[in-house]
């Protein structure tokens, strides 16, 4: 019997906000376009999008001390944290044009106001924080931080973490009230009904299985429809692979030349969770501190303020460690079911390479309670192990590649974006910064597979998100403009950025 194949133009392979992102772009740049989506859980952003599963922290650099890094001389590079910066503005200004054309409502239910801080304790530590605020400050992006080593003014900043606080060590923060607390889950649930209004067929409990080229130059996906039992191939001139931590192994079954020598390395993470409501009105930051002494950047331990449920919480973490799973709904043999005869060697100099920090995970995931405690302490000097419980995070699979600098089997803490030659199929790896920068993430896939659209597309792109092409960093003035604008739309009313 010959199978029965249903074509389409556009195929997105998971309901995160990554497909989220990309569908919507699509669907406003080219609404004729025919798009399906397959997911294989339940639900839109239930994976790593969704608000229990990450640190919810709108990444512009206002806080996380891994963008800025120390040089030989003692001076702070911002250059990551510039870019990093610019990046975020892209995500604020697309999210602005949806709320605007009334395509999303409510930008309150997924994004709100929230100071973000650095805090250090220790000499050096507190000269580094008083060099990076120097030089981060000065610049138009990071407009409105200070600085402060003075105990009245950080109690009144953070009392949680003053109060009780015995130890002589100098202390220091900074604080920046443009920062945000973003509910990826929520906006991934609102893009994917707004898509479903448009005609985008949303497919749950539908799992990829297999994809492959077919003669006539498409690509055939087969899929598992979870409810029927039954087996289904779709076919469509262009595949968007946005599993999360799935999209490695979903690429390696497409055989394109890109997705080859790449691995991916696992890592899970813990939050503490407060459910004292008391405690949980004392604090109104996110509060990012510095990783300890071979911690990897994602295990930066940070006290924030979330909003979930429309309900303001307190969450410590993440603690990393390790599962070999690749999705928190996955498998325990994702991680050797990604070795692959073009990748072992990669895998196994990583291996060697990643000794100390597969030590440090393992040793991670092995803390009691108390253990986590005694870390949460040194944010919170009197915590009580009642008032806090603990909730698995999602999986960051972090890719492993062959890189110049590294050489063999390096492992990258960035995203990767990997397409095919002729642009037909795309997908995203690793996860940080992550959902922050879907747009300009997105915005990358379309002009790597879309070379062709991309002069008849420009002017709505630029509708949607004016920046895009142009530098921030050289037009401070359209910065402003911008950051003031979509802080009026999105409801981060505060202090609007003026010309010194
Ligand atoms: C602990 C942690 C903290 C984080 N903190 C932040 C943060 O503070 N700020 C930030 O910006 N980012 C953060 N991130 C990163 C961010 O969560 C991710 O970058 C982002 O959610 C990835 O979105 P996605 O759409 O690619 O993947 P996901 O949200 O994981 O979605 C992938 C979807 O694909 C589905 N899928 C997988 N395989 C298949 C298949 N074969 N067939 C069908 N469906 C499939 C999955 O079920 C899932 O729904 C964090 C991540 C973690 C884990």
């Amino acid at each position: 019997m010959s199978k029965i194949r249903k074509t389409t133009d556009v195929i997105l392979i998971g309901a995160g906000v990554m497909s989220a992102t990309l569908g919507s772009l699509l669907k406003e740049l080219a609404p004729e376009w025919k798009i399906k989506v397959f997911e294989k859980l339940e639900t839109a952003g239930e994976e790593s999008s969704n608000e229990w599963n990450n640190a919810g922290t709108g990444h512009a650099a206002l806080c996380e001390l891994n963008y800025t890094s120390e040089k030989a001389d003692g001076t702070v590079d911002i250059s990551k944290a510039v870019k990093i910066n610019e990046q975020f503005q892209l995500s604020r200004q697309f999210w602005s044009y949806l709320v605007n054309s009334n395509l999303i409502r409510n930008p309150q239910d997924f994004i709100m106001p929230l100071p973000h801080m650095s805090m250090v304790q220790g000499e050096g530590n507190v000269a580094f924080l008083k060099r990076r605020f120097e030089a981060l400050s000065k610049h138009p992006l990071f407009q409105g931080m200070e600085f402060s080593d003075r105990p009245e003014k950080l109690k009144e900043w953070i009392p949680l973490i003053i109060e009780g606080r015995t130890s002589n060590e100098p202390i220091a923060a900074t604080k920046i009230d443009s920062g945000t607390d973003v509910n990826f889950g929520a906006l991934t649930r609102m893009l994917f009904e707004y898509l479903q209004t448009r005609n985008v067929e949303v497919h749950y409990k539908h799992t990829v299985k297999d994809m492959k080229r077919t003669s006539d130059g498409l690509w055939e996906v087969k899929v598992h429809n979870l409810a029927s039992g039954q087996y289904e191939y779709h076919t469509a001139k262009f595949i968007f692979v946005g599993g999360g931590g799935g999209s490695l192994p979903l690429l390696q079954k497409t055989g394109i030349p890109e997705s080859k020598h790449i691995g991916g390395f696992p890592v899970s993470g813990l939050f503490m969770v407060c459910n004292n409501p008391e405690v949980i009105e004392k604090h109104h930051a996110k509060v990012y501190g510095k990783a300890k002494v071979g911690a990897p950047p994602m295990s930066v331990p940070h006290l924030d303020t979330r909003y979930i449920d429309n309900k303001k919480t307190l969450l410590f973490g993440p603690f990393a460690g390790f599962s070999p799973k690749f999705l928190k709904t996955g498998s325990y043999f994702d991680l050797i079911g990604s070795v692959k005869l073009d990748n072992i060697l990669t895998m196994l100099a990583a291996g060697v390479k990643e000794m100390a920090l597969t030590k440090y995970l393992i040793q991670q995931v092995l803390l009691s309670n108390e253990k986590r405690m005694e870390e949460l302490r040194e944010f919170i000097p009197n915590a009580k192990s009642e008032d806090w419980d603990i909730v698995v995070a999602g999986q960051r699979v972090q890719v492993i590649k062959d890189t110049v600098e590294g050489g063999k089997g390096t492992l990258q803490f960035g995203t990767e974006v990997v397409t095919s030659a002729d642009g037909s199929i795309a997908g995203l790896l690793g996860a940080s910064p992550g959902a922050s920068t879907a747009v300009h993430v997105m915005l990358e896939v379309l002009e790597k597979c879309f070379p062709q659209q991309m002069t008849e597309w420009e002017p709505k792109i630029k509708e949607m998100v004016p920046s895009y092409g142009v530098s921030l960093v050289e037009h401070p003035e359209l910065f402003r403009e911008l950051h003031n604008a979509t802080a009026r739309v999105l409801g981060l009313n505060g202090k609007e950025l003026v010309y010194h």
